[in-house]
């Protein structure tokens, strides 16, 4: 029975790749109980700032002014230095020199016009905070996202609702997957748990087993998802205290 010790090697096999994405694809790559995407991060002096979209907010159009501003007469409006755009899944997000985050909104994102053919729309946040819209059409409309700052890096995990004994992690129905940001993975592990089936002859019986007392079971360790692709060290991916030593 190694088939946990052996997970965190699993997780980097092409079947479990490919089925990843495909949940990933169908649940908007977004977390399916937050509503985040993944981070980006960008450094500001000595500080890292994570940052990405959130679909659990919505920009309404009655929040985004309807005063046109060039780039340039935006730039100057706000002092602000250059704008960057980061990509983040199909969205562009837009960062200035003084930290203020908006969106590009263009038809053809893969190609971002000449800033000449742009056009700004200040947005006021309901927390008063300052965002914007760099667009190329003319029209206002609401967003159905936001975006999201913070301390420590968000990223997507696929989470099995049970785990099935000598089972691949890709030998699961689709419907036994869901895409959850690292932070409400743990919480779900941590508040419910996942329950370990044993398949003998048709027959699954529950099989009781400890969860990591790091990773919680998820096999992710959350706050360092650069380490090693952020597998547990604890547990070494294989998620459950009765199988951490056979790694
Ligand atoms: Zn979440
Ligand atoms: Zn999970
Ligand atoms: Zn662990």
């Amino acid at each position: 029975m190694d088939d946990f010790s052996s997970y965190a090697a699993q997780l980097d096999k092409p079947e479990w790749r490919s089925l990843r994405q495909k949940i990933l694809e169908r649940d908007g790559h977004r977390c399916q109980l937050c509503g985040k995407g993944k981070s980006a991060f960008m450094r500001d002096k000595d500080k890292i700032i994570n940052y990405g979209i959130d679909y659990s907010l919505k920009i309404s159009a009655g929040l985004i002014s309807d005063e046109i501003l060039t780039v340039e007469q935006f730039k100057n409006r706000l002092n602000i230095d250059w704008i960057k755009c980061m990509r983040n899944h199909d969205k562009i997000i837009g960062i200035t020199s003084n930290n203020t985050y908006g969106f590009f909104i263009v038809k053809d994102s893969n190609n971002i016009p000449p800033k000449q053919d742009l056009m700004v729309r200040l947005i006021s946040l309901p927390n008063g905070a300052l965002s914007f819209i760099i667009t190329d059409t003319p029209e206002v409309k609401d967003l159905d996202y936001g975006f999201y700052l913070s301390q420590t890096p968000i990223s997507l995990n696929v989470h099995h609702k049970n785990y099935i004994l000598g089972r691949k992690a890709w030998e699961y129905s689709d419907l036994d997957l869901v895409t959850l940001c690292n932070e409400c993975h743990l919480s779900v592990h941590k508040a419910i748990g996942v329950k370990v089936y044993s398949n003998e002859n048709g027959f699954m019986t529950e099989v009781k087993l400890t969860p990591c007392l790091r990773c919680g079971g998820t096999g992710y360790f959350p706050e360092y998802k650069n380490v090693q692709n952020g597998i547990c060290f604890r547990c070494n991916g294989s998620r459950f205290e009765e199988y951490k030593s056979n790694s």
